[in-house]
């Protein structure tokens, strides 16, 4: 096997949903976000974890229906929120068949749902989604009053859910907008009220509205982020201690003394200033380490810092170690994660390429394989 690989801690991820679970007290619900295979984590392997250790675990939360169907595959049983919903008729008999509850943000999606009840002779659960300012899904507000009156022709189906989504709630600087939502779901729980509606679950927050907004919680919050132990979406305001449960490592496959004024990579973008030693990585862009690291990440070497030299290939990366004591062919190389007594995090990476944490992690490729801890490796 090629050496490269991602390291995720199962524990660290357990730990930190009993921490969010402490957090935000026990009337109120916690679904981990495992959405984009657990933002590149795994999330057959997280879930199945989860259900075996964690006795207080109440809801997972995919984007796609076809992510629930692969859960269920692997013998899970939480109950499971599709929270992109689902898309036509035939997706909608297969979150029933699989017991998958979806969210719905369309009209038609209302009567896909109830044909798909009647054909399996049950009643199907959902979660209304109200767009209260993110601009991507969800009814309007202006048209909750037609979709509850059309709610009522179906007896097929359940409202167990009403939801928005918050788009800044980790910028303090726009907490207006953010309670401007609050106030408009409120409104629209209000209105479904009235109505003779009364949803089991109330929800509005993510990892950011997990930390900043405790006053609009509902009973449900849907934390990704903080489950990773990531923190660079929850702005200034992180009151939970989580811990990061991924690092990435490969290790030295070529080592190469290079005279002063040598080209090292594609494009001649880097220049040896002096007699170097350079070491070969094989990792690249197909396993998610970004070109745009290029000539400017990092990596750790025998607990000390490395530059990434010249650009980085598909499969190939170039680092300088002539600083480095003792750089051997074979070295464990760090690229996220703890090396003695150094670290670089995902945020850290990210920050260095104008970009956020979950974008590294989930995309990090199925070329890379993940091993799976429940406790530290070394
Ligand atoms: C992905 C997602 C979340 C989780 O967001 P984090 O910032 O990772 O906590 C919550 N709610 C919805 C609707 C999402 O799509």
């Amino acid at each position: 096997m090629r050496p490269t690989w991602a390291e995720v801690r199962l524990d660290c991820i357990a730990d930190n949903y009993h921490k969010i679970k402490q957090f935000v007290g026990d009337k109120i619900e916690v679904m981990a976000v495992i959405k984009a295979n657990g933002y590149g984590h795994g999330a057959k392997a997280i879930a199945n974890y989860l259900e075996k250790h964690l006795p207080a675990l109440d809801w997972f939360g995919v984007a796609l229906a076809e992510e629930g169907i692969l859960l269920r595959q692997a013998g899970v049983n939480t109950p499971i929120l599709c929270l992109g919903g689902f898309w036509q008729e035939d997706q909608a008999s297969e979150c029933i068949k699989y017991n998958l509850i979806p969210t719905i943000y369309r009209f038609d999606m209302l009567t896909s749902l109830a044909k798909a009840a009647r054909a399996n002779s049950c009643q199907a659960k959902f979660h209304l989604k109200i767009d209260s300012g993110m601009g991507r899904l969800g009814i309007l507000p202006s048209e909750l009053n037609l979709f509850l009156n059309t709610l009522k022709n179906y007896p097929e189906l359940i409202l167990d859910g009403a939801m928005t989504h918050l788009a800044s709630a980790d910028e303090q600087d726009k907490n207006t907008f953010t309670e401007n939502q609050i106030a408009t779901f409120q409104n629209c729980l209000a209105e479904i009220k009235a109505s003779g509606f009364n949803p089991k679950y109330q929800h509005i927050s993510n990892s950011a509205g997990t930390c900043s907004w405790p006053q609009a919680y509902g009973n449900l919050v849907r934390a990704g982020g903080l489950l990773y132990g990531l923190t660079d979406t929850l702005g200034s305001n992180v009151p939970i201690t989580v811990t990061p449960a991924l690092s990435l490592h490969t290790r030295i496959i070529l080592l190469k003394k290079v005279p002063a004024g040598a080209s090292l990579g594609y494009g001649n973008s880097f220049f040896t200033k002096r007699e170097s030693l350079i070491a070969t990585l094989p990792i690249g862009y197909d396993d998610g380490l970004m070109r745009a690291y290029s000539n400017k990440g990092q990596v750790l070497v025998r607990g000390q810092f490395a530059p990434i030299v010249g650009r980085v290939s598909m499969d190939l990366t170039l680092i300088d170690v002539t600083d480095i004591d003792q750089a051997t062919l074979g070295d464990k190389v760090t690229i996220i994660g703890k090396s003695e007594n150094n670290a670089i995090s995902a945020e850290q990476m990210a920050a260095v390429m104008g970009t956020i944490s979950y974008e590294l992690t989930c995309g990090l490729s199925a070329r890379v394989p993940r091993i799976y801890l429940s406790s530290p490796s070394e």
